[in-house]
């Protein structure tokens, strides 16, 4: 097949692990003889030297042509106290190409057992895909800030909830088949909404997936003492924000955190979860696993290979069983050996 993918490398090891994802790209278009035109573009603080912008509209335009968007990371201290943030450009990319849900996948691996806070015998077997809806909920609500006193308006119209849920559902059913959505239907009209749309949607039109409820209080505590148990998990923005960073140290690491920002038509963006991490930029030893875990997800979810996306899934957890990897799980090797490692596996 052909594809335009448009990669951002960002600031920090940004470039370096979007480098790593770029060569993983050229190595499955090889193997499976596809077509895939890889341009890069610039965003965040990179972008705000060169433009002043930290989302330029060339970029814009490239990223609304393309099949596919990967980003590297951005912000770093050197933008901390400049006008334009690097970060801005993200809020302003994602509103742009109506990206609603946050894909955030948790899958557990022997070799990272001893780094989770979480007992070993509860991480076997656990792969959670857990989906944000991420554009509105109480984070974009009205807000009033007073000195004695404020507010945050939490609002979602039903078509809001619908479309995440649809994706949620579409995932399940190439997954384990079972959903659960997390809210807070005891106490907020909100969740009573979000729960009496899923409880239609998914009789109406997927009648053959597991649905399961749960409040976030109790949801919170289940991925800790059962997270095996879980498939897809599906919540609203604020929910989802703080789910997400908890199912992340079911994993142990932040260089294996992949993720997938999806809207309905137009392309995804794709970007590990872990930041610029300025500390260690340009030093060959930022991790690349999450971001060639990410283009995995580009290649499954913004491309629909889901073959391509497995063999290069596959080598990345091959390379961690056999201990061919970054200092910060454990291995020797720096990113570029990392990544040729991987590389070595797919061709
Ligand atoms: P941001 O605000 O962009 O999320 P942050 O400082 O909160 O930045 P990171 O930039 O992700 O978070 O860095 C947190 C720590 O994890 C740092 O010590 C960093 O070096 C380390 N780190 C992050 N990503 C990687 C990676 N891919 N490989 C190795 N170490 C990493
Ligand atoms: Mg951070």
């Amino acid at each position: 097949m052909k594809a335009n993918i448009v990669l951002l490398p960002g600031d920090g090891i940004g470039p370096e692990v979007t480098q790593a994802a770029k060569a993983a790209l050229g190595a499955i278009a090889k193997r499976f003889g596809h077509e895939f035109a890889i341009s890069e573009a610039l965003m965040g603080g990179a972008a705000i030297d060169a433009t002043g912008e930290p989302l330029p509209a060339k970029t814009l335009a490239a990223c609304q042509e393309a099949d596919a968007v990967f980003l590297g990371a951005v912000g770093g201290p050197k933008w901390d106290k400049s006008e334009k943030r690097p970060e801005q450009g993200l809020l302003a990319i994602r509103k742009a190409l109506g990206l609603y849900a946050n894909l955030r996948p948790a899958v557990t691996h022997p070799a990272l057992y001893d780094a989770s806070p979480i007992k070993a015998d509860r991480l076997e077997g656990v792969d959670i895909m857990v989906v944000r809806e991420l554009t509105g909920g109480i984070y974009f609500g009205e807000k009033e800030e007073g000195t004695d006193a404020a507010w945050d308006r939490c609002a979602y119209s039903g078509e809001e909830v619908d479309r995440v849920l649809h994706q949620a559902a579409r995932l399940a059913k190439k997954r384990g088949g079972k959903v659960t959505m997390v809210d807070k239907a005891n106490v907020l009209a909100t969740s009573r909404l979000w729960r009496r749309r899923t409880e239609a949607l998914f009789a109406e039109h997927y009648p053959e997936l597991e649905l399961e409820f749960l409040l976030v209080d109790a949801a919170a505590m289940h991925l800790l003492s059962r997270p095996a148990s879980f498939d897809v998990l599906v919540t609203e923005n604020l929910f989802g924000d703080i789910l997400t960073d908890e199912a992340a140290m079911l994993v142990g690491s932040l260089g294996m955190l992949p993720s997938a920002s999806l809207g309905n038509s137009g392309p995804g963006l794709f970007e590990p979860c872990h930041g610029s991490a300025p500390d260690i930029a340009g030093q060959d030893k930022a991790n690349p696993f999450a971001a060639l875990l990410s283009s995995a997800m580009l290649l499954e979810l913004g491309l629909g290979l889901t073959e391509e996306a497995q063999i290069l899934k596959e080598a990345v957890y091959d390379c961690l069983t056999q201990g061919q990897c970054t200092g910060d799980l454990g291995g020797k090797l720096g990113t570029k050996a990392a990544t040729q490692a991987v590389l070595a596996r797919i061709i």
